[in-house]
């Protein structure tokens, strides 16, 4: 459970060695201990890993030997400050394991017309075909390869799409007035079933930038269907992580190598419903503020969502940074920063 008083990364560390390089990108073949390539610099026999005493101890015959703090300075190309706040942020959350079985809850109804969820069905199908598949080099390529370093043509996903240029509207006092128009980042979230839910836009620049106005990300129209997600890859095999933001399921599949869906909001996190046939979910949650009456939205979310996954059986991890206010994307990205 989250614990009010932080924990060091003196404290954190031992014993949670080869989990800790793991996590910040070594791929564990190099950890096990036999006499092999060196993550930073390669070669065939030269580096080996011995976690004497649980210190995440090393040896390279080029780089240097050293403990795991040093380890993850010499990969993460970090200090030792740095390093430690890493771990402090990431597993200062604390990951938790707990399995139950109960039966799920059902969808709530939003109480719409049958009218209206036909016409906010015309509304998600109108937007989706007048975008198009996203290519390298327009502006939502831009967006996401500027906010996620690393992003590659092999995770577009053809559930987000771009339109070249789309209204924008803000509603003041009652008034709707268009402000410009922008093109913006199309995402299709499914409900638990597979159809559309909802349709989800970020408005950006020409050049990959948020769009100039405070509300850039909303959703479309809804149809009183609830528990889905932007799916932006298949789960692999029972294994399936979740975030809110686009951005962060993405840093969440590249830099952890979990294939992770945006729940988009943190509604969609609340309520989000785990296909059947996964049995370990991970959450990527984001540690935000308390607003003015206390409440942290983003952390309560993710809360009830373990805590109504674990009522399924589901095996949950959960990861969250330590700090109110520290943002799961800029962890995720920490380490590639530098
Ligand atoms: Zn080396």
């Amino acid at each position: 459970m989250h614990s009010t008083v932080p924990m060091k990364a003196r404290d954190i560390a031992p014993g949670r060695w080869p989990l800790i390089l793991a996590d910040v990108g070594i791929d564990p073949a190099f950890l096990d201990k036999k006499e092999g390539p060196c993550p930073m610099c390669g070669g065939s026999t030269r580096f080996f890993f011995d976690n004497k005493d649980q210190k995440g101890t090393f040896c390279c015959r080029y780089c240097g030997a050293g403990d795991g703090f040093k380890l993850m300075q010499l990969f993460g190309n970090m200090d030792f400050a740095q390093a430690a706040r890493w771990i402090e942020d990431w597993y200062g959350g604390q990951s938790v394991e707990v399995r139950t079985r109960v039966v799920p809850r059902p969808v709530e109804s939003d109480g719409l017309t049958p009218e209206k969820i036909i016409l906010n069905k015309a509304k998600h199908k109108t937007l989706w075909e007048a975008s198009h598949p996203v290519v390298e080099g327009d502006p939502v390529w831009k967006y996401l390869h500027n906010r996620i370093p690393g992003f590659n043509r092999g995770m577009l996903s053809n559930m987000i799409r771009i339109h070249p240029n789309l209204p924008y509207y803000q509603t003041t006092a009652g008034v709707t007035k268009k402000l410009g128009h922008h093109p913006a980042m199309i995402s299709m979230i499914l409900a638990p079933d597979g159809s559309c839910q909802d349709i989800h836009r970020t408005y950006l620049t020409e050049n990959g930038e948020k769009a100039p106005y405070d509300d850039v990300k909303k959703t479309l129209a809804t149809i009183g269907v609830k528990g889905g997600a932007i799916r932006l890859v298949k789960p692999i095999g029972n294994v399936l992580a979740v975030a809110e933001g686009i951005e962060t399921a993405y840093a969440v599949m590249l830099f952890k190598n979990l294939p992770c869906w945006a729940t988009v909001n943190t509604s969609g996190m609340k309520n989000f419903i785990v296909p059947e046939g996964i049995k370990y979910l991970y959450i990527f949650a984001d540690n935000d503020l308390p607003n003015r009456y206390g409440v942290r939205a983003g952390f309560d979310a993710a809360q009830k969502l373990k805590k109504s996954s674990i009522e399924k059986g589901i095996i949950v991890k959960e990861h969250a940074p330590t700090r109110a206010g520290n943002d799961m994307l800029d962890l995720l990205v920490g380490l590639k920063r530098n």
